[in-house]
């Protein structure tokens, strides 16, 4: 077995940026800026966006963070778009989600300028991937492609097994792993909840993708020996012992499923640092295209 290492990975990606980043200073050039927008105080928001500004802080990039009430009306928040889209300094910029229910966020996710949509949600984007035309692929599917890359696993001819279907993670990771490319190329069935005979499903799969948020769900039995599989999932459960009081969990029952396996994905250093790279991957492309 071995372990798929999204933070080395991701490192070597920041490494990789932050030298683009000092080329760029040289020349006298500016450096890219990425925009979030933070709504409400969910702890879990709240410490995604922090992670995500002080990732742009240590490659180099400009960075700034728009916080707005809970109670903000939806118009409020669909200004603010606009205003990003059509500010000169900002390449990209995020809205975090969840939004509050008040909030449709499909609006607020076709409001954003396709050319500064660095998480890849507007349907332009989503268009462009299916069409591999070039695009923002959402961070996380594109960071697990990125590991698969770097890593050099040959997905060609695969039978690839997505569970879930969210239109963050799950849809366009099947659309990404069937398409015509290296990584790619792979025989790709998704599944979700309404799926029957999901652990026999899920025992056919060379590479098992798991992005469902139930807590080790993925058990032994349902992993083919010699699978690579890759877990999305992180699902917080309170922990006494950590200084946060939480601790975040996967989708796979890591312990008794890594040793079936020939590549695996740990939860916390596999799949979310490679999203948090691959955001700043976008950025950097946003940039480069203006
Ligand atoms: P989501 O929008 O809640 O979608 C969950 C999907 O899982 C749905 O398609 C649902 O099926 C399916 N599902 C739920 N229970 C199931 C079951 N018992 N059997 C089969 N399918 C089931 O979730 P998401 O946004 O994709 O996120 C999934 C997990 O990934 C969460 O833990 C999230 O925190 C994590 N995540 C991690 C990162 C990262 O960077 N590491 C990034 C994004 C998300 P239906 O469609 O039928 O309801």
């Amino acid at each position: 077995m071995q372990l798929l290492d999204g933070t080395a990975c991701s490192q070597e990606i920041r490494q990789e940026i932050a030298k683009e980043v000092e080329s760029l200073k040289a020349s006298g050039k500016r450096v890219p800026h990425l925009a979030a927008v933070l709504v409400g105080d969910d702890g879990a928001s709240q410490n995604y966006v922090a992670m995500k500004i002080r990732d742009c802080e240590e490659i180099g990039f400009n960075s700034t963070t728009i916080r707005m009430e809970a109670d903000i009306s939806e118009d409020a928040l669909l200004n603010k778009v606009d205003e990003l889209n059509r500010n000169p300094d900002i390449d990209g910029f995020i809205v975090q989600l969840p939004l509050p229910a008040h909030i449709d966020e499909n609006k607020v996710t076709l409001a954003i300028d396709p050319a500064k949509d660095v998480d890849g949600f507007s349907p332009v984007n989503v268009g462009n991937m299916c069409l591999g035309l070039p695009t923002f692929i959402s961070a996380t599917p594109n960071g697990i492609m990125e590991l698969f890359r770097r890593y050099r696993i040959d997905t060609t001819g695969k039978h690839c097994v997505v569970l879930g279907r969210s239109n963050i993670v799950g849809t366009p990771m099947s659309i990404l792993m069937s398409r015509n490319t290296n990584p790619g190329n792979a025989t790709v069935t998704i599944a979700h909840s309404r799926t029957q005979n999901l652990k026999e499903l899920c025992a056919s799969a060379d590479i098992l993708i798991v992005a469902i948020g139930k807590t080790e769900f993925v058990t032994a039995d349902m992993v083919k020996e010699g699978a690579i599989v890759i877990d999305v999932g992180q699902t917080r459960v309170p922990d006494s012992s950590r200084k946060s009081g939480f601790r975040n969990v996967g989708d796979v029952d890591f312990e008794n499923v890594k040793d079936k396996c020939s590549y695996i994905t740990f939860v916390t250093g596999g799949v979310g640092p490679m999203t948090r790279a691959s955001l700043l991957q976008n950025t950097l492309k946003a940039y480069q295209r203006r």
